[in-house]
């Protein structure tokens, strides 16, 4: 089922005066559903010693949104340096921070060092010569190359640019150790917007037998296993969620016989964005023209750079038209923006209620990977964020971008280099 149900029956009662007050388009988010699936995560892991989401910061970069993970004792996954400045200035410091980037830059591994430094996660063995300051925790990225399959959507490993490789996992420790790291964690994603839990629990598996391994060769212990991020949501119709409970049911039942083996747990980490996010948001928008030539177009004031996924990765989201949910009279049409790029399409040969000039629409599950994804090609200017607060209210938690904003990179002071 798309979309949380009772985010959708809280909402649409009140959507055309809240669209009245604020105007079309915008992303509009539910505290109450955010915090319902954080909950639900920490009940599935709750069987394990010491359990731990880092929200990924990436999938929807706002602070009162960060600030509700924040609240419910989450971390973070951060990547670049303004995440990991966004993450600060709602006040998360230090281990509350885990850094997983790629290609890493000097500029980066300095930004990570400050504040009392975060969890260090390193994408390559050629990196650790290279952090200027040497953590006492270290974790790194680890890819199963050929040993695993990714999902279809995140690709195969054996391709992939991220981690390092199986054979060099041991020699990676054993660098870090000498380095004078004394505590140590591993990391991988090999999976994105995966709806069978089973394959979470795989990858649990494959980083405890990763631990083993690395343990008995170097004697160290590991303090935590992150399995990433990359669980799904059902973005259509009629598709179960992911079954967080037997995930939790049987990595614990992992956790349990590895405490059996090793005489210890290291503690589960996972770095969830769209599972965390995603249901719990949707893009509202207005209707502001029908077109009738080969196909039946619906105009809306949105472009791809509100939400980039259908054109991207020709991704599905449900839509619903506001107060015609339940219309029996379905036409099929193409849901357009007003970019000049034939993908800007947010739904293509959808079936939907008849749709005039002023209907709102509903684009369900844009909480995660969303708004963040937008861009300003054709000088197309990002939507406003709302937040419906769990007390009934709405806030404006970003406001929609101005002319101001695009032409911000165009002040500066003259400069020239005479050569
Ligand atoms: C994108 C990303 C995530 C979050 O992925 P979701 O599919 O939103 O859960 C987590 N960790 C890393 C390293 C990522 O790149």
């Amino acid at each position: 089922m798309p979309m949380s149900q009772p985010f959708k029956k809280n909402l649409c009662p009140i959507l055309k005066q809240i669209a009245d007050h604020y105007h079309t388009p915008f992303h509009i988010y539910d505290e109450a559903g955010i915090r319902e699936t954080g909950k639900q995560l920490k009940e599935a892991f709750a069987g394990i010693d010491s359990f731990k989401e880092f929200y990924a910061v990436k999938a929807l970069p706002n602070p009162k949104i960060l600030k509700i993970m924040q609240s419910m004792g989450f971390g973070f996954d951060c990547s670049s340096i303004t995440e990991l400045q966004l993450c600060r200035s709602i006040g998360s410091h230090g281990e509350d921070i885990m850094f997983t980037s790629n290609n890493t830059s000097q500029e980066a591994f300095l930004a990570a060092a400050e504040d009392n430094g975060c969890i260090l996660n390193l994408d390559d063995i050629n990196l650790i010569d290279k952090v200027p300051r040497f953590p006492n925790l270290i974790s790194f990225r680890y890819n199963p190359g050929g040993r695993r399959t990714g999902n279809d959507i995140i690709g195969k490993p054996l391709e992939a640019k991220y981690g390092v490789s199986h054979e060099q996992a041991i020699e990676a420790y054993r660098k870090a150790k000498a380095k004078g790291a004394t505590r140590f964690g591993i990391h991988t994603m090999v999976a994105s917007n995966e709806l069978n839990y089973k394959y979470m629990v795989q990858t649990a598996q494959m980083l405890l037998e990763l631990v083993t391994m690395v343990s008995a060769e170097l004697d160290i212990e590991f303090e935590f296993i992150n399995i990433g991020g990359g669980m799904g949501i059902p973005y259509e119709p009629d598709v179960p969620a992911l079954d967080l409970e037997n995930m939790g049911r049987e990595i614990t039942a992992l956790f349990d016989n590895f405490k059996k083996q090793q005489g210890y747990t290291p503690a589960l980490f996972m770095e969830s964005g769209r599972l965390m996010t995603g249901p719990h948001g949707a893009l509202v928008v207005t209707a502001i023209n029908r077109k009738e030539i080969y196909r039946t177009y619906v105009g809306v004031d949105a472009t791809m750079s509100a939400l980039m996924r259908p054109a991207l990765y020709g991704a599905y989201h449900h839509i619903d038209v506001l107060g015609k949910e339940q219309s029996e009279k379905l036409e099929t049409v193409d849901v357009v923006g007003s970019l000049c790029e034939n993908n800007d399409k947010f739904a293509i040969q959808r079936d939907l209620p008849v749709v005039i000039d002023g209907d709102i629409l509903i684009i369900h599950d844009t909480g995660a990977h969303g708004h963040a994804m937008g861009f300003s090609y054709n000088g197309n200017l990002r939507p406003k964020e709302l937040l419906l607060t769990v007390d009934g209210k709405v806030e404006l938690i970003r406001r929609e971008e101005q002319a101001e904003d695009y032409f911000a990179t165009l002040n500066f002071e003259a400069d020239s280099l005479s050569l």
